[in-house]
């Protein structure tokens, strides 16, 4: 049994103590009467023991309806102790006046008022003790037992008749006590559960993060939790009164929680009783804040209202949606805000004869600055262009910062091209300014893409359209504006179509080698023949690797297709002479790749060729990036045996540092050394590069032999070890390359041949 129950038991003995007084009373006067009627003086002590027990346990049934702390389970174990002693002895002085009355006197009038007062006062009993009944029982044995055995004692036929149905009387009193102590005990526990569950109720009701309000069908508050007082700042005992809704909504627009005009919208919501929300912004508590109020009717026909604070939710959604469509670092409109926009203005303007431009701007050399001053001053560089461009923009003008270095500005209402143009020009000249950047000063430039807008043109196609400007711009060499015409989308289709052609050439092994030799000077033979890339297209014919390799580069097909063309190299000059080595190109991409040493490595097994006749041509932009990377991948390469040759030298930065750091074995020199050759000046460069390389101990060709006059010119002084051009042979098919091959170690020409050697380099 539960210590609160116990306790709830005990109190109940302390119930009812007027009752109990009042008795005390009745038996003490029929003591006193039956004393008086039959002159017995032991009936005296035993009306005198009556009155003084009783009015001892009417005062301490008074003493515990003092108390004022509610009753704990030590207590009430306390307090069973004295009520219990109270009621045995106030049983014992029963039984014993009974006995006295009984026996001592045959007055039947004594008999009668003595059995009925027992009788009486057990029965009453019944009522006040049935919460501890084991009391009640034992009072029954010491009161009645004593009564019982006094009537049976007498020896009259009916007082033993009556003292038996007395001991069935007590019986029922017993069972009746019992099955009361059982009911109420059920009805203490149920009270008890339902307390726990109404404190637990209570407990999520004050915790919960919403407030809370419950009303009654008549609009009077049922319930308000303590969230509620607090968002609205309301306090007061409105549950206790049952305040009217008018009450409360009334309160909460004087304390500021909610204006006016949701005040009323509230009220009706509560009094319709439906299902619905709304949304408030406190007027004057603290900072406007944001609540929603939910409205669920109830099944009785009240309403349960629920407020929260969404101020945070709301700021968090705004931030998202300010993320979502601006660019943090400089603060402009994003790519998707843009095109919303655009789409928007081109909307808008339509009917209107006058046009927008869209202009494109890509910052140049912005990456070198990223490279150099790290990413923090190029964060700050992109602030300052943002700003820069603010600043001269027109309010009508949209600008956005479409990612990394780009940015959009769209020009609104202007009369002509021309407005673009001047726009654009100030916007070239502003942006290329110099910038101070943590006392760094920085240049750099800007190019410029314009679409201009016509008609129904969507968003889409003006950022396409501006984009492919931007591209001329920059391919007509930067810090400049270009406007889009048709034939740039033309050129971007067909460079599309290029794609396409080009996945699908390798795919089904459209390509082809040629072979172009590289001839000794002294010895006249061929020594190498470089492979050179073919593809005879159906329809484009014979295109060239100058327009084949970029595209393949920007698409990262080139790195698949370099293998293809090393492998098939390495295996065509396996059906070459032994002292024939094959050349071929690589791209600076191609170079780069992370695996270019096992690509190699790879080629020479599965074709069977010594490393030492595959010579790798390389640009001198492979060397300009990564030069430590390079470096060791070159100094691999010459280490597994292959030959490096620095191809076109002197069409690039010519660097003769590359030629001194590097471990190169051939140079290359382009044949652009070989124009105005017969002048006195390129003829010293050429030679004075020749002389060098060979001094450092490479081997030196030149390209673009076409006549004998070139080739005396270049020969004369012996420093060029090799020579290549179609004085000698033009780039041919693998099948003829062999033919001149046999001819040349052979020294048998085929007929028709192009290999013409003059007769004192073949002698
Ligand atoms: P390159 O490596 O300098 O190749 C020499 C180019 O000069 C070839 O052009 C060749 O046909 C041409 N040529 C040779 N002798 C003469 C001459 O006497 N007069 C004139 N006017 N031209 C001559 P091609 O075959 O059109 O190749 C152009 C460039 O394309 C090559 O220059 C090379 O950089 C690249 N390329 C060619 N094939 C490949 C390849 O398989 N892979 C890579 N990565 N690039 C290649
Ligand atoms: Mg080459
Ligand atoms: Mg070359």
């Amino acid at each position: 049994m539960s210590p609160t129950i116990y306790a709830a038991l005990v109190d109940s003995l302390f119930q009812n103590p007027a009752p109990m007084f009042a008795g005390a009373v009745t038996a003490a006067i029929a003591a006193v009467l039956t004393a008086v009627k039959t002159g017995d003086q032991f009936l005296w002590p035993c009306a005198l023991l009556l009155i003084a027990i009783g009015a001892i346990r009417t005062l301490d049934m008074r003493k515990y309806s003092q108390r004022t702390s509610p009753l704990t389970a030590d207590e009430a174990a306390r307090w069973e102790v004295r009520y219990q002693i109270g009621a045995m002895l106030y049983a014992v002085a029963l039984g014993i006046w009974c006995i006295v009355a009984l026996l001592g006197s045959d007055d039947p009038v004594a008999h009668m008022i003595c059995t009925s007062v027992t009788l009486g006062y057990m029965a009453a009993g019944a009522g006040r003790t049935y919460g501890r009944p084991w009391i009640f029982h034992l009072q029954i044995l010491l009161a009645c037992g004593s009564l019982s055995v006094a009537l049976t004692l007498h020896g009259n036929f009916y007082y033993i008749c009556l003292a038996f149905l007395n001991v069935l009387f007590f019986i029922g009193l017993k069972h009746i006590t019992t099955s009361l102590q059982k009911i109420f005990v059920r009805a203490l526990i149920a009270r008890e559960r339902e307390a726990a569950i109404a404190g637990q109720f209570d407990t999520a009701l004050n915790n919960m993060p919403h407030g809370l309000c419950m009303f009654a069908a008549d609009g009077r508050l049922a319930v308000m939790n303590n969230r509620f007082s607090e968002m609205m700042g309301l306090y007061g005992d409105f549950v206790r009164r049952r305040a009217h809704a008018l009450e409360i909504v009334t309160g909460c627009v004087s304390t500021g929680g909610v204006s006016e005009s949701s005040a009323k919208l509230i009220l009706s919501e509560i009094e319709n009783a439906k299902a619905g929300e709304i949304v408030s912004v406190s007027p004057s508590l603290t900072d406007g804040r944001a609540m929603s109020w939910t409205f669920q009717p109830m099944a009785d026909g009240g309403s349960v209202v629920l407020v929260e604070d969404i101020t945070e939710r709301r700021n968090a959604e705004a931030k998202i949606t300010h993320l979502a469509r601006y660019d943090e670092l400089t603060g402009l409109p994003n790519r998707v805000n843009f095109r919303d926009e655009i789409e928007r203005l081109l909307a808008a303007s339509r009917g209107s004869t006058l046009s927008s431009a869209l202009h494109f701007i890509d910052l140049d050399q912005f990456k070198q600055v990223n490279d150099t001053l790290g990413h923090p001053c190029g964060d700050r560089l992109l602030c300052m262009v943002a700003d820069r461009l603010r600043e001269m923009l027109r309010p009508d003008d949209f600008i956005a910062r479409f990612g990394g270095d780009e940015f959009v500005v769209f020009q609104q209402n202007i009369d002509s091209n021309e407005d673009a143009a001047s726009l654009a020009r100030r916007i070239v000249d502003r942006l290329s300014e110099r910038y101070e950047i943590d006392r760094h000063l920085v240049e750099i430039g800007a190019s410029i893409g314009i679409a201009m807008t016509w008609p129904g043109v969507s968003a889409d196609v003006l950022l396409k359209n501006a984009d492919m400007a931007l591209y001329r711009a920059k391919a007509d060499g930067r810090g400049t504006f270009c406007f889009f015409h048709e034939e740039m989308a033309q050129t971007v289709e067909a460079r599309r179509i290029l794609e396409l052609d080009l996945r699908r050439a390798l795919a089904n092994e459209e390509f082809e080698l040629f072979y172009q030799p590289l001839v000794n000077l002294k010895s006249g033979r061929i020594t190498t023949c470089e492979a050179l890339l073919r593809w005879n297209h159906p329809e484009r014919g014979t295109v060239s690797p100058v327009d084949i390799i970029p595209v393949a580069e920007d698409m990262g097909l080139i790195i698949d297709l370099g293998r293809w063309i090393l492998r098939k190299a390495c295996m065509e000059c396996m059906k070459w002479p032994a002292g024939v080595s094959v050349a071929v190109n690589f791209s600076s991409q191609q170079f780069h790749q992370r695996d270019v040493l096992s690509e190699v490595r790879y080629a020479l097994e599965v074709s069977g060729l010594p490393a030492h006749r595959l010579e790798i041509e390389i640009t001198e932009s492979s060397l300009l990036r990564n030069t430590q990377w390079t470096h060791d991948a070159l100094a691999q390469l010459k280490a597994a045996g292959v030959r490096i040759s620095l191809d076109d030298f002197g069409t690039g930065y010519s660097s003769l540092s590359y030629l001194h750091n590097f471990p190169l074995n051939k140079v290359k020199i382009d044949r652009s050394f070989l124009e105005g050759i017969d002048t006195d000046r390129p003829l010293t460069l050429l030679r004075g590069v020749a002389r060098l390389s060979a001094d450092l101990g490479m081997s030196v060709v030149v390209e673009g032999i076409e006549t004998n006059e070139q080739l005396e010119l270049i020969s004369a002084d012996g420093t060029v070890t090799e020579a290549q051009g179609y004085l000698f042979s033009r780039p041919v098919p693998a099948a003829r390359v062999r033919q001149l091959l046999d001819a040349s170690h052979g020294r048998r020409l085929p007929e028709g041949n192009l290999l013409t050697l003059p007769s004192r380099s073949m002698a």
